[in-house]
């Protein structure tokens, strides 16, 4: 059998794959089994921050693997406290949970809103959290109920309780909402809406989200699993909204495509999560730290300017095409809203060597954030004559 074949045949129907083989790649090209070249305008969901193979990356992790490939959370091993100092360092936030995806990065976020609660307002009476209709959390039975889209609960049922949902940049019915319940312990959102269609939550949105928040003791979590490290032109999206969360979620871009989550937490929490609390066996994973160190380490002012102007070409490129209805997002996490049906779209550009995402029925790009530019106009006009 081959690889299409062995895959229907023994991996779990779980996911519609694109007709494609991906085998090897170098930067922002990628090849399938065929030797076709794409240019890859998804680096693997925002995971590839810099590209394919890059040469940093592997020997950071090599050197690691070298040494110490796991070592387990009994002992303390360097690259995760390294890490953990520079996110802290750049974030402002006071101490890091490390797991192994955004899912669980999510899943200490929500313990730790619900701990904080518990410890200063009592057991079982603040353990609410508000999350955001459209929003995107993850799949395990609790990142699904905080996720905010009924056709993703239905069959799954029963889901964690103590999830309430309110509308994106409904400032008025978010604080009907919370001030008609006291068992609120944390408002937790995207601030662009990744899965949900690529879609920013509004500045006065959000700064209402802050002032209920600072109002009445609840907590502001932020889900950067797919906006975080540079996605967005800043390192974090928050950091474009003049808030400051008081625990904060990320994930895919971070390990640079080895598999991390990391949960944030600032001064109000930082004491909250204590010995026994949580715990993860690969969480800190040494080989994967080194790599993420590499990467966080280079997302640097100069690179994040690099995002916001490749950003710029693609939003005045594709929002003035023919068939082209809109753009939205932020950074290098756009979604472009076609006339045709955008599976012919989606085809078109494979066809023509340019591999872009989907999200609720938008194109959605996240190319690598040290995409060349060449690259980029040249994605952008096969993006072009595809939707026209
Ligand atoms: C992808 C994503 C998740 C889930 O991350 P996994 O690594 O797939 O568990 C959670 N939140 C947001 C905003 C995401 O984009």
């Amino acid at each position: 059998m081959n690889v299409k074949e062995l895959d229907r045949e023994y991996i779990a129907g779980t996911y519609a794959r694109f007709p494609v083989v991906l085998t090897h790649g170098s930067g922002s090209l990628v090849y399938d089994e065929a030797g076709k070249e794409y240019i890859d305008m998804g680096s693997g969901i925002a995971v590839n921050a810099f590209g394919v193979a890059d040469g940093e990356w592997i020997s950071a992790v090599t050197a690691q693997l070298g040494k110490l490939q796991h070592s387990s959370n009994l002992y303390f091993t360097e690259p995760g406290a390294l890490l953990a100092e520079q996110l802290c360092s750049r974030t402002g936030m006071k101490k890091v949970f490390f797991a192994n995806s955004g899912a669980e990065a999510n899943e200490c976020a929500i313990k730790c809103a619900r701990k904080y609660a518990a410890d200063k307002y009592g057991a079982d009476r603040r353990y609410k959290l508000v999350t955001l209709k459209n929003s995107f959390h993850g799949r395990t039975i609790t990142t699904l109920a905080a996720t905010g889209q009924d056709e993703y609960h239905k069959l799954f049922q029963p889901l964690t309780p103590g999830f309430v949902y309110a509308e994106a940049n409904n400032c008025a019915a978010l604080r009907a909402l919370v001030e008609g319940d006291e068992n609120i312990a944390a408002i937790m959102f995207e601030l662009v809406q990744g899965e949900g269609g690529v879609l920013p939550l509004e500045y006065d949105f959000v700064q209402c989200i802050k002032e209920l928040c600072a109002e009445r003791d609840i907590l502001m979590v932020c889900d950067e699993v797919q906006t975080g490290n540079g996605r967005t032109g800043t390192l974090y999206a928050w950091q474009q909204f003049d808030i400051v969360p008081d625990i904060m979620s990320t994930a895919k871009g971070l390990g640079g495509g080895l598999p991390i989550g990391a949960c944030l937490m600032g001064e109000k929490v930082k004491d909250t999560m204590t010995p026994g609390t949580h715990g993860s066996t690969f969480g800190g994973n040494p080989a994967v730290c080194a790599g993420a160190l590499n990467i966080l380490g280079r997302i640097d002012d100069k690179l994040l300017a690099e995002v916001r102007a490749k950003s710029e070409y693609i939003v005045s490129e594709l929002s003035a095409a023919p068939g082209v209805e809109s753009v939205a997002g932020l950074g290098l996490m756009l979604g472009v809203k076609t006339a045709k049906p955008l599976d012919e779209v989606v085809t078109a550009c494979r066809e023509n060597g340019v591999l872009a995402l989907t999200a609720h029925g938008k194109l959605r790009l996240l190319p690598a954030l040290n995409i060349p530019m060449e690259l980029v106009e040249k994605a952008v006009a096969v993006i072009k004559a595809a939707c026209e």
